[in-house]
């Protein structure tokens, strides 16, 4: 039986090595209980620190380190999914990097799959504690909205780290689309779950890679990714104006013949022009959100590009 460890590493450089000793450390622990063996697979997301480099050396001196290295930065998406295609154990975890993730849970995680009831272990935090009042506002909310919207379940609060069997793996990895929200992926191609609860953890070392407007665009990826239902808003907006204006129509008119027609109310007439011009493009703009992930979708750009593997790396580079 062969764990996966897939680890997602944008700068990390300082957390890394902390990791590896912590996976290392329950990577013996589950061998002497489970007799599992692992692989850890590292994946370099075009870092701009020594990641790299802390990679080629974790692997000189222990061989169940791999590594994908990016040739620049295209997203921990996108590192995931090169991390997944990569693995090639019967069952496989993703982590992050900076031990938010605990790797101590995998023991209880593993046991869950083994029982055969379930082919995915997920986690979940329990508290937001550590992040900022506003965004867990915004957080909760998204998770509000999308559930709402979308057919498929995000699940508020969970983590990307899970461990999952080779069946699900596979499932997951024949979604090659290019606009990727895992949340939605994992839950999309079904299969049970079982979760996790623990309390959030703050990253080891180094600095969080996301700001608010980054999760912003991540949520709108979400939105856009896994629901339609803005584009029903958009012409129930069309519907709603048109009846609007119908009855306007009528009330115009009715008053002029009742009562004259002096040239009056221009200011209302402009607010209302602003109004609904403002809505039209509202509502373009939605409907351009479609289109440009249907564009970036059609032209089957490559999720990401490697510079260097293990197997790969120029012999002149060796230590
Ligand atoms: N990450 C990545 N590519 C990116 C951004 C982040 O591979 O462009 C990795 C990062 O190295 C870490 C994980 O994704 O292992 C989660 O990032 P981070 O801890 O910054 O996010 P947070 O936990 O604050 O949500
Ligand atoms: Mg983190």
């Amino acid at each position: 039986m062969q764990i996966s460890l897939v680890v997602p590493c944008y700068n990390e450089e300082e957390a890394l090595p902390l990791f590896y000793k912590e996976a290392a450390r329950v990577a013996a622990q589950m061998k002497a209980s489970h007799g599992a063996e692992f692989e850890f697979v590292f994946v370099d997301d075009g870092s701009k620190d020594g990641t790299l480099r802390v990679m080629r050396a974790l692997r000189a001196q222990d061989a169940r380190v791999r590594y994908v290295s990016f040739s620049r930065n295209f997203g921990k998406e996108a590192g995931i999914y090169a991390g997944l295609q990569a693995a090639k154990g019967d069952y496989v975890a993703m982590l992050d990097a900076d031990l938010q993730d605990p790797p101590a849970l995998l023991p209880q995680m593993l046991d869950a799959l083994l029982t055969g009831d379930y082919d995915c272990a997920a986690t979940r935090r329990t508290t937001r504690a550590g992040e900022p009042p506003v965004r867990s506002w915004f957080a909760r909310q998204f998770y509000r909205i999308i559930n709402k919207m979308s057919d498929t379940e995000i699940v508020d609060g969970a983590r990307d780290y899970r461990l999952m069997t080779r069946r699900m793996t596979d499932a997951v990895l024949n979604m090659a689309e290019y606009n990727r929200f895992s949340k939605g992926i994992f839950s999309w191609v079904g299969f049970d779950t079982k979760w996790f609860d623990y309390e959030n953890v703050e990253r080891v070392a180094g600095q969080t890679k996301w700001n608010f407007w980054g999760l912003f665009k991540y949520s709108i990826e979400g939105i856009v990714g896994f629901s339609t239902a803005p584009l029903v808003f958009a012409a129930l907006m069309g519907v709603i104006f048109c009846l609007a204006a119908f009855a306007g129509i009528v009330f115009v008119a009715v008053r002029a013949l009742l009562f004259g027609d002096p040239t009056s109310g221009w200011p209302s007439m402009v607010c209302i022009l602003l109004f609904s011009g403002g809505i039209q493009l509202f509502c373009v703009g939605i409907v351009g959100e479609y289109l440009a992930k249907t564009y970036l979708e059609v032209k089957h750009r490559p999720l990401y590009i490697t510079r260097e593997t293990e197997d790969t790396r120029r012999p002149e580079n060796r230590p």
